[in-house]
């Protein structure tokens, strides 16, 4: 047994001597309250651990035991609906056992022991298996639980039995006598293996327009949301673990407010999945490490969200992980750096910084999953970055710039406004847009890119056409470019403006938006049309059509937004008619 004595104590950081033997990122159980910690330096006998819990009363000289094994987290049934902190324990028992998030030196296993599962074997006596195959299937809620071989194990099945177990009952046992369970522990430092990655073709629908059609991420795709306070980050990634349309969702809450964690606490077990009519929270898991918990344990937080999004895409599943915020947890990096005296980079960010980013977002993915059966899997990662004052030029946002796929900026001005999501459409891009054309086409939306082209063409003239407006006054614009800032405005009101709280709105479907927005370019087409054969903007503007235009977005009934198009030609066929 490795067993030093506490030497210096710096916040979340302890120096210990007499550790010799030890091996990075071993966990620790530190002083006489056995806080967890995770060994982050080695220097001959002395080794530096960080301390997941609140290190306030602890003294030199208490003693420091190294466990031997890696941070790991717990896989297997029962993982879904459940609510962890930063190192896998289950936050409702922490609170039952200590009255607050904010125990200490409180080990709880991250998953049920007790628990009887009903396991239903695939695999039989005499296959041979490794690696990642399926052996069977538990039913967790909804989901098909896939029973998998852990990485490093193969064999052949002498014995498999179905029946009622819990997760460290052996299930199958290999003729090498190797028992399987349907517990595996991984290490949260390394990304779970797969056999190779694939370009992401598919795009996640999140049933927001501003995302789905104008910058979409594609599923195994990263995308980041950098935004000052209050412009919509929280908001947006808990929109998205709602509606996103993936199997699951892992929800890791970073260093924000506590306040916001226990909306999503309260809020997420009532809310239904509008696909599956099941509770959203089935197929979600929750990983809360607010501002008030310790600094350490939300720097693993990240790696334990991905590493449970990992076994699931693993199981052939298409996964999506949300990280609010990527800030809080490069804050708890540069704090514990801080304490280490390491030679600070930019602004006191250690130079590591970009590294362990670029690693995060690395284990995103579309993959072939390991196993001899062909599935795919996918991790998507939406990270919001809180940079301070909403000053996009620091480290956090820059270096997660060169990273992510698609860019969703949140503006200050547009939250000023009430425009929500404050996505700023000059600003942000996507670099899916090409891979997932082929998608939107084969999905039946085949004019999805040239729709997109013109959208943007006309926002980015829009901005062209304010300055001149803002100089010489409106008025001096000809006809044909009045109907465009017509348009505009019904392009940022009428379509990407989407309240989060609207009983209709805050899910769009798919076909709902091509829709929406195929109305809004009818409107402007025929508007143009019209015009050049003579006929007066402000005739067309006083249209009913403009009312139920801004109305599409509160109507459940497709079909209605479709006979708009209809409508439009009528109407303004008409009035040619008139002259
Ligand atoms: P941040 O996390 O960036 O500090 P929040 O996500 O908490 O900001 O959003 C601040 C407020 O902005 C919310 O309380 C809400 O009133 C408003 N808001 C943001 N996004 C939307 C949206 N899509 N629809 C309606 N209101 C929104
Ligand atoms: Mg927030």
């Amino acid at each position: 047994m490795i067993a030093g004595v506490i030497s210096r104590i710096s916040g979340p950081v302890v120096l210990s001597d007499q550790m010799r033997g030890s091996k990075m990122y071993d966990v620790v159980k530190v002083g006489v309250e056995e806080l967890n910690g995770e060994i982050i330096r080695l220097d001959g006998d002395l080794a530096v651990v960080q301390v997941y819990e609140d290190t306030s009363g602890l003294k030199v000289g208490e003693k420091v035991v190294n466990t031997e094994t890696p941070l790991s987290v717990e896989l297997g049934p029962g993982l879904l609906s459940s609510i962890y902190d930063g190192i896998q324990r289950p936050l409702p028992v922490l609170v039952k056992r200590s009255g607050s998030f904010i125990s200490r030196g409180i080990s709880v296993p991250g998953i049920d022991k007790e628990k009887k599962w009903d396991f239903v074997a695939s695999a039989k006596k005499g296959d041979t298996v490794s690696g990642g195959d399926i052996v069977g299937t538990v039913a967790e809620y909804n989901i098909e639980h896939r029973i998998m071989v852990p990485p490093p194990v193969s064999g052949t099945i002498k014995e498999i039995r179905s029946g009622a177990f819990t997760v460290e009952d052996p299930i199958c046992i290999l003729d090498d006598s190797t028992s399987i369970t349907m517990l595996q522990k991984w290490p949260v430092r390394r990304g779970r293996p797969y056999k190779k990655k694939q370009d992401p073709r598919s795009l996640l629908i999140t049933g927001q327009r501003i995302f789905d059609i104008m910058f979409p991420v594609a599923k195994g795709g990263t995308a980041m949301i950098p935004g000052g306070f209050g412009t919509g980050k929280t908001v947006a990634e808990q929109t998205l673990a709602k509606w996103s349309d993936t199997q699951i969702v892992v929800y890791i809450g970073c260093g924000e407010r506590g306040n916001e964690m226990t909306d999503v606490l309260t809020e997420f077990p009532e809310l239904v999945d509008p696909r599956t009519n099941m509770p959203l929270i089935q197929r979600t898991i929750l990983i809360a490490n607010t501002s008030n918990m310790p600094v350490a344990a939300r720097e693993a937080s990240i790696y334990t969200g991905i590493t449970m999004a990992e076994y699931y895409r693993d199981m052939g599943y298409d996964v999506a992980l949300m990280a609010d915020s990527t800030s809080r947890w490069g804050e708890a990096l540069r704090e514990v750096s801080g304490r280490l005296e390491e030679m600070p980079g930019e602004e006191g960010y250690p130079a590591y910084l970009a590294t362990r980013l670029a690693a995060f977002y690395e284990r995103a993915g579309r993959v072939v999953c390991l196993g001899s059966d062909e599935r795919l899997g996918s991790i998507t990662i939406v990270g919001a970055v809180s940079p301070p004052g909403g000053d996009f030029s620091e480290p956090i946002t820059q270096n997660t710039l060169r990273i992510a796929g698609t860019f969703w900026a949140l503006d200050t001005n547009l939250a000023y406004r009430r425009h929500f999501p404050s996505v700023n459409w000059i600003k942000s891009y996507s670099l899916y847009l090409d891979s997932i054309q082929e998608w939107f086409v084969q999905s039946g939306f085949d004019e999805w890119k040239e729709m997109r082209d013109v959208t943007m063409y006309l926002l980015q003239k829009e901005v062209e056409l304010q300055e001149i407006v803002q100089l010489v006054g409106p008025d001096a614009l000809p006809e044909s470019e009045k109907a465009i800032l017509e348009v505009t405005r019904m392009i940022r009101e009428d379509f990407l403006q989407q309240s989060a709280y609207h009983e209709i709105d805050s899910f769009c479907p798919l076909e709902k938006q091509y829709c929406m927005l195929k109305v809004i370019l009818n409107f402007y087409n025929r508007t143009s049309e019209a015009m050049n054969r003579g006929v007066a903007l402000n005739k067309i503007l006083k249209l009913p059509l403009k009312q139920e235009i801004g109305r599409m977005k509160e109507l459940a009934d497709v079909s209605k937004i479709k006979d708009l198009i209809g409508e439009i030609d009528k109407n303004i066929a008409a009035l040619e008619v008139e002259r």
